[in-house]
């Protein structure tokens, strides 16, 4: 039989790390046994569901990759089919209308809660053959089995078993005719022909009444593999007091995908000691049977050691993709200055995030705004006015303008001035770049071109010289 999975959010804020990881995971078992992954929106809370949610789940699955065959559903679009379900049960003996009004069941709970019971729901209504009371809508329930035990084999837990008589008669129908969660899942799942089910084990609890609704229904439950919830470094569960928790603050903070699904990937996941994975090679490797039972901490650490693999190691015109929507954002115009190309593949190698990777490359396209004062501190003496001059001279005297030729040139300054590298190196990236931190300086001088780099050198040596002398 054909895997199919699902990812089945609520749209009631954006997606978090905890459900793109529910998704990874979801995605990574279809596409391991070649199967299908279905995208199914779960927004029959109307008060709590928006568009605005549902486009940003969208936007964050897009941009992780995490590609559907089937979808997106929308359960709002198919509440002529919940009602249907809910007729058939009704139909056949397997729900009933229950008219109990709130005060009653206040009162229902307050008893049991004084017998020291656990609160539930009677069952009064069940095989009441008692007029319905006037004027009152009536909710539908399931009945649910009286006897027996429900158990399934989770992928991640294990045997679960519970006895039914610790399950009530759920809801299925509220007095509105809408449906409720536990119902329009299994409709759903059954409709959908979901074999597997994986999804965060804050449900795990609703499982048994799925699978008896499943059964009344005449259908086989899916397999299910529950995965333990993420925790923050402090084994706390995860807030956004740890940071950023939404799929596209990473995004926004200057991660690329590949490492962020990467990272997804091991926090409750483990394939023999290795730490890395493309995306084929995760696929090629997945198991329901290697997540970890135990709850997994994010590590902001790893995280920022995986971006800078994959941007040292991605395909460059990856990261020139990835890197459109932050050169928008940090509104750098990449027209007058080098190719972007150049810069992106000398910059990758130096950076932890691409947000880095654009700041450190503004120089290279506009000039500096001023300098560093810690750096200008401490690199612009008044010797060093003659020293940026004397560079400035042989920079001026090559005929070309290439690594080797720049390297030499500074060299000769150096030898000419009869200092070390040491002396002159910060000062002069100071005078091209406004700051400390840039590629080797052949290669900085190289991609800020000739007449920018005497033009800036020049504007160094005109600033050292008007510093107030120290008296
Ligand atoms: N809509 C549920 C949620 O966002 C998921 C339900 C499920 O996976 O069965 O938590």
């Amino acid at each position: 039989m054909k895997v199919r999975t699902r990812f089945a959010p609520s749209p009631t804020g954006m997606l978090h790390i905890g459900g793109a990881r529910t998704a990874l995971f979801s995605w990574l078992y279809a596409r391991r046994t070649g199967g299908d992954f279905i995208l199914r929106i779960e927004d029959t809370d109307r008060e709590r569901s928006t568009q605005a949610s549902v486009d940003a789940i969208l936007e964050g699955m897009r941009w992780l990759g995490l590609e559907h065959d089937e979808g997106p559903f929308y359960q709002t679009q198919r509440f002529d089919r919940y009602r249907e379900v809910v007729q058939q049960l009704l139909d056949n003996g397997q729900a009933y209308y229950c008219y109990c009004s709130r005060d009653e069941l206040e009162q229902m709970r307050a008893a049991q809660m004084a017998r020291r019971e656990k609160p539930r729901y009677d069952g009064r209504w069940r095989d009441s053959t008692e007029a319905p009371p006037p004027g009152v809508e009536p909710v539908v329930r399931f009945k649910n089995p009286l006897t027996g035990v429900v158990a399934f084999e989770d992928q991640v837990r294990g045997r679960i078993e519970v006895s039914n008589a610790e399950l009530d008669d759920l809801i299925i129908a509220r007095s509105d005719g809408t449906p409720t969660y536990n119902f329009t899942v299994v409709v759903d799942d059954i409709d959908m022909g979901i074999t597997h089910v994986i999804r965060g084990d804050d449900h795990i609890n609703n499982t048994p009444r799925q699978i008896n609704i499943m059964h009344a229904l005449g259908y086989e439950p899916p397999v299910f593999a529950h995965v333990p919830m993420i925790l923050g470094p402090d084994g706390q569960r995860l807030s956004k007091r740890h940071g950023a928790v939404g799929v596209m603050q990473y995004r926004d903070d200057g991660y690329c995908p590949e490492a962020l699904l990467n990272y997804l990937v091991r926090l409750g996941w483990s394939h023999g000691d290795q730490e890395i994975f493309s995306r084929p090679e995760m696929i090629a490797a997945f198991s329901l049977e290697a997540i970890n039972r135990a709850p997994s901490s994010i590590n902001p650490d790893k995280l920022v050691w995986l971006n800078q693999h994959y941007l040292k190691t991605l395909p460059l015109a990856r990261v020139l993709a990835e890197l459109e929507w932050h050169v928008a954002a940090q509104a750098l115009d990449l027209s007058a200055g080098p190719d972007w190309a150049d810069v992106v593949a000398v910059q990758r190698e130096r950076v932890r995030t691409l947000v880095e990777l654009v700041a450190a490359s503004r120089c290279f396209y506009e000039e500096p705004s001023g300098y560093d004062e810690t750096a200008a501190a401490r690199q612009f003496r008044p010797e060093t006015a003659g020293y940026l001059e004397t560079v400035q001279v042989e920079l001026a005297g090559l005929a070309g303008w290439t690594d080797t030729a720049l390297h030499d040139a500074i060299a000769r300054a150096c030898d000419r001035l009869g200092i070390k590298l040491g002396k002159v190196g910060p000062a002069l990236r100071l005078a091209l770049t406004g700051g400390s931190s840039s590629p080797a300086l052949e290669i900085t001088l190289h991609l800020i071109g000739r007449e920018r780099s005497l033009a800036r050198i020049g504007r160094a040596v005109a600033f050292v010289k008007n510093l107030p002398g120290k008296a």
